[in-house]
């Protein structure tokens, strides 16, 4: 048996129908960016999410970007950002000109809160909450640091579509909730696509002023904006997607589920919930002692894993210039060294499930 880690066309072939439909609508329609579609999908996607506004743009990367370029987050301040982050993150961060600075995950995987507070300088303008691999950080403990030194929070939900923290959906805690509709990502497009989500009516505005060349009137540009606009087939996708985003979200909790009560291997650590946050599950990430070895023997039984993510970014060569070595943030490398993402997608069979259960559980390396 051959199992991806992946299998985009699984979840398409649920309801291939309903996207066929709906991308003949748009191709018919006449009208391909900007539209009714995009202003629906923005309309649902704040009501899933349970904020005031949403705006449609290109991509995760835009969303995060141009949230701290309207924020006033550039050259000679510093953001806060888990040191395991995705390295869309720290870019997210870096295209201002600010200067990120790292903090330690803790057991869950996420920003360790306890370790904010001493990063903090009179430089520092925000903190970028990462709800990675599908559960949310300690958001109380984010939300109180944040009052207390007068800083900004922004949330990367780009994994994390329909998360909650202590029963509120993650993306509503910080002034912008940022996501991503990447194809692989919960409610995955079938291209490129972002948004931002806030309930700050004037900077909602700011967005889709800046995502179309600094315009609301065409011609008439207030500001030296970006093109990062949604388009209406991904946006009439996206909507597809979104109306069963409830159930590809409980799907992805139940092979969860399964593998936390099945998988046993004392080398192989379980994923672990911070109380208080559920999962949506993005990834399902081990600990592995040796996880080379074990992705090894898995690729040689046709089991595909990936690892998110092998190269903390402080290390990355993209990164070079902000002067990090190697021992700066060892809890963040060391779980690069560690982590893997077992397979984990909507219509995964329990056949391949029960595969990939007793490859591992039979893994002596
Ligand atoms: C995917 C992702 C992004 C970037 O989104 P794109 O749409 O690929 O630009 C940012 N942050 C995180 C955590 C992601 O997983």
């Amino acid at each position: 048996m051959k199992i991806m880690p992946n299998d985009l066309g699984r979840q398409y072939s649920l309801h291939a129908a309903e996207y066929e439909q709906k991308a003949v609508e748009v191709l018919r329609s006449g009208w391909y960016i900007l539209g009714k579609e995009v202003e629906e999908f923005e309309k649902e996607w704040a009501e899933y999410i349970g904020s005031r506004y949403c705006v449609g743009l290109a991509s995760g990367l835009d969303a995060l970007w141009i949230s701290f370029r309207l924020l006033d987050i550039g050259a000679g301040d510093e953001v806060i950002v888990c040191a395991n982050a995705y390295i869309a993150c720290v870019m997210g961060i870096t295209m201002n000109g600010a200067t990120p600075v790292f903090v330690e995950p803790d057991e869950y995987d996420n920003i360790d809160a306890s370790r904010i507070e001493e990063a903090v300088t009179s430089k520092t303008k925000a903190i970028l909450a990462v709800h990675l691999y599908g559960q949310s950080c300690d958001m109380t403990a984010v939300m109180e640091i944040a009052r207390r030194h007068g800083l900004e929070v922004v949330e990367d939900c780009a994994q994390s579509h329909g998360t909650h923290w202590k029963g509120k959906t993650a993306g509503t805690f910080g002034r912008v909730g940022c996501f991503s509709f990447y194809p692989t990502k919960g409610c995955g497009a079938f291209g490129d696509a972002g948004c931002i989500v806030t309930d700050d009516e004037e900077l909602a505005k700011k967005f889709r002023v800046y995502r179309n060349y600094g315009s609301e009137r065409r011609y008439h540009n207030q500001v030296v904006g970006a093109n990062s606009r949604l388009d209406e087939m991904q946006a009439g996708l996206l909507r597809v997607k979104l109306s069963h985003l409830d159930a590809f979200n409980q799907e992805r909790c139940e092979i969860a589920a399964r593998y936390d009560r099945e998988l046993k291997n004392s080398r192989v650590h379980l994923p672990r919930i911070r109380p208080g946050s559920d999962s949506t599950w993005h990834q399902y990430v081990v600990h592995v002692d040796g996880r080379d070895a074990l992705a090894e023997y898995l690729g040689e039984k046709g089991i595909g894993t990936i690892i998110h993510y092998p190269i903390p970014p402080h290390l990355s060569e993209a990164y070079a210039y902000l002067g990090k070595k190697k021992g700066d943030y060892p809890i963040a490398e060391r779980y690069a060294d560690e982590v893997l993402s077992l397979p984990m997608y909507n219509g995964m069979t329990e056949e391949e499930q029960t595969c990939v259960i007793q490859a591992i559980n039979n893994w002596e390396p």
